[in-house]
């Protein structure tokens, strides 16, 4: 493994290089509705959104517009129940995120007298926004010269240094957020991050890269992209098994609000430990991935044999408008036979 050297700069024509991405970008931009604006607020609820859901199925099923007429600014945002955005983010997962939008929201009003600061420096001190939202918000919306790495530009990057550091890593890191600085057009930012964004995107693919008609081919190091970029190895999933029941009466069924940190503020059917399931007989399997948990649902049509704290009979005309994880959602659809 090479030696770390953040100062390293192969891309000798730094210039040319930039004019060469942005001359691309021009003639091909593409046109998303978060680049129509530059309100921190909806900057930040696209970023957000996008770490966890394809651009594609954001657009299609009209996520950002859908959030936006819903909590327009932050004061509308902050002063929501959290039925209502676990509710909004609903089939996006990872509902800490939209916790973490509200207090967020709350901060802004709270420290910052209800305006978002521009500088990446103090975007990064609000509540779950990290090193690159805080520079996607701070160019994106103020146009402001800060760097940005995602996934994307982690491979472009890394791809034109020829780097063979994880990038994941301490080391690989360190070399890519520099190459994002150093080769940032500080005159256009919003422009340069959204164009080398989108050239991995687009033409720096994870698979067969399209080298030839790619517009920084001249600067680029690597002669196997598909090699690059060097990940650290994967984290193993974690099997659960959950013994759950699914117990109607009349136009009722049972279920449980979350509690811990998985499930906290969903309704879930109620859960049991696999002694108290013994002496029943195996009902459906329902399997799905959550994070980096494969778990199998062990389904019982019984009455659990009691209520515990947090249990309680809803209507099943209800359910739409409760929060339920997508995965629990579906088992619900299936054993009701919607
Ligand atoms: S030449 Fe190929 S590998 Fe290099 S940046 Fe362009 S698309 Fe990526």
């Amino acid at each position: 493994m090479e030696k770390c050297d953040a100062n390293r700069h192969p891309i000798r024509n730094v210039r040319a290089f930039r004019s060469a991405l942005l001359t691309w970008f021009a003639e091909n931009r593409k046109d998303y509705p978060w680049r129509r604006t530059t309100d921190p607020w909806a900057v930040l609820v696209s970023e957000i959104m996008l770490q966890q859901t394809t651009v594609a199925s954001v657009i299609a099923n009209r996520r950002f517009d859908r959030f936006l007429d819903e909590f327009p600014d932050i004061e509308t945002m902050a002063t929501a129940s959290e039925p209502k955005i676990l509710k909004a983010w609903e089939g996006l997962g990872y509902y800490n995120r939209v916790r973490n939008l509200q207090k967020a929201a709350r901060a802004v009003l709270e420290d910052f007298g209800g305006q978002f600061p521009p500088e990446a420096a103090e975007l990064e001190k609000l509540p779950g926004i990290g090193r690159y939202t805080a520079g996607a918000v701070s160019s994106f919306a103020f146009g402001k010269a800060a760097p940005i790495v995602d996934g994307n530009i982690a491979r472009v990057i890394s791809r034109l240094l020829d780097e063979r550091n994880a990038v994941d890593g301490t080391i690989g890191q360190k070399i890519i957020w520099q190459a994002a600085a150093d080769l940032l057009e500080i005159n256009s930012p919003r422009d340069f991050n959204s164009a080398i964004m989108e050239l991995g995107q687009t033409v720096c693919a994870p698979k067969n890269p399209a080298c030839l008609l790619c517009p920084v081919r001249d600067f680029c190091q690597c002669r196997d992209p598909e090699s690059l970029p060097v990940k650290k190895p994967k984290k193993q999933f974690v099997k659960v098994d959950e013994h759950a029941f699914f117990h109607r009466l009349g136009d009722k069924v049972l279920l449980a609000m979350g509690r811990g940190s998985r499930r906290r503020g969903f309704w879930h059917l109620p859960l049991r430990e696999p002694e108290a399931c013994a002496h029943l007989e195996a009902g459906d399997l329902h399997r799905y991935v959550i994070t980096h948990h494969r778990v199998t649902v062990h389904l019982y049509r019984a009455d659990p044999g009691g209520l515990l704290k947090g249990e309680e009979f809803i209507p099943i005309s209800e359910l739409a408008d409760l929060p339920i994880a997508t995965p629990m959602r579906k088992i619900l659809e299936s054993e009701l036979g919607q």
